[in-house]
């Protein structure tokens, strides 16, 4: 992957925000209660080892993760809590995870029965959480007899698994309306019910994300798997109120590399969507949907010199068009999301745009726009 480090569109991720924000979420946490910070996805587009070293100086319990290689990552980066990959993995590399003390969620007996024998044949010993699906149809256990067999194996094989964990997932935690609330505790009956058939629990029992620790404390659970707040934003978007005090960690910013003035009946761009209605100053800047800025953002309004411009002409692969209501220098700075004097573009303003949710704009954000900390 080629990073743009010669052109001066970046991502401005903020540490002390993350470090703040789990400071923040810590303390309305009781003594008893662990966090895990959710760093999947290359830490939501903000980096998955600076942002997992800076939950660390400020004390987490371990990490989530998505897949295995992001666990290896953290681990080549010296990171030694614990660290669990929370999709389902294949049996091949129960030996790889046992070796990198990396623990996997397991949502079925065949994974148990197959990593077994490698196990033991390597001598090694692998870290679970059993996954229940308890309403999210994706992954894990949905019947007692199913989670009994698997939890009667592990005891049989405890040379080989380290029953570490149990959890489930929420499909509607994020959300206030009736039905979301009435399925919410469908799911945690569901748990609950679940989990009577285990006579001894595991160290770790975690049902709630961002959203359940926030708006469904009594949730249960002795485990956060905190993601999307720790970055600063409220995983309902914007239907329900997160406490005050979360901050942002991401901008996006770049700048003016071209000005022009255009004359009335001019067009702009592929396809010659735009068509200036006067004189008009237009401004270039180098972004576009191959950094994940989307086509859909044409017609969004981003800020330069403390004005809201509208991106005008369809959004090229590396390059935008904005108009600007005055002639404007190269080299000025172009804020796409975050702060800018008085004036704020939120992610979730972005997603509004691009009819979807602020995780995906986030994630979108591609590899070649560096990360500056
Ligand atoms: C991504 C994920 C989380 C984190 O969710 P947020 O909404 O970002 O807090 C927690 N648990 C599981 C299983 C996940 O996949």
């Amino acid at each position: 992957m080629v990073v743009g480090i010669h052109r001066k569109t970046y991502a401005k991720i903020d540490l002390n925000a993350i470090k703040h924000n789990i400071k923040v979420e810590k303390a309305q946490m009781t003594n008893e209660q662990n966090l895990f910070a959710v760093v999947k996805a290359n830490a939501y587009g903000h980096g998955i080892v600076e942002v997992a070293k800076a939950a660390h100086e400020v004390g987490v319990d371990g990490y989530c993760v998505a897949i295995i290689d992001e666990a290896l990552a953290l681990r080549k980066a010296g990171l030694n809590e614990l660290i669990l990959v929370l999709g389902v993995n294949s049996f091949e590399y129960a030996s790889l995870m046992a070796k990198n003390n990396i623990s996997t969620a397991v949502g079925d007996i065949d994974f148990l029965k197959k990593a077994q024998v490698l196990l033991c044949e390597q001598k090694q010993r692998l870290s679970v959480h059993l996954a229940l699906d308890t309403g999210m149809g994706r992954i894990g256990f949905r019947t007692q007899e199913a989670l009994c067999e698997a939890v009667d194996f592990m005891k049989q094989h405890t040379s080989e698994f380290n029953f570490e964990g149990i959890f489930t997932h929420f499909s509607t935690a994020d959300s206030g309306k009736k039905e979301a609330v009435n399925y919410y505790e469908q799911q945690i009956n569901g748990f609950n019910e679940l989990l009577s058939s285990i006579e001894e629990l595991p160290k770790y029992v975690h049902v709630a994300n961002s959203a359940a620790s926030i708006w469904h404390k009594e949730c249960g659970g002795n485990t956060i798997r905190f993601g999307i707040t720790m970055y600063g934003l409220n995983p309902s978007g914007g239907e329900l109120d997160i406490p005050t005090g979360f901050r942002p960690a991401l901008s996006l910013l770049s700048e003016v590399v071209a000005i022009k003035k255009i004359k009335k009946g001019n067009s702009v761009g592929y396809g010659k969507t735009y068509t200036a209605k006067e004189d008009e100053w237009i401004a270039t800047v180098p972004i576009g949907y191959a950094d994940g800025w989307l086509r859909s953002m044409q017609g969004f309004k981003i800020l330069i010199a403390d004005n809201f411009c509208e991106i005008v002409g369809r959004v090229c692969m590396d390059q935008i068009m904005v108009r600007v209501p005055s002639k404007v220098l190269i080299g000025t700075t172009v804020t796409l999301i975050g702060r800018q004097e008085q004036k704020e573009i939120k992610a979730q303003d972005v997603a509004d745009q691009a009819g979807t949710i602020h995780y995906e704009v986030i994630c979108l954000i591609s590899e070649r726009v560096p990360r500056i900390y």
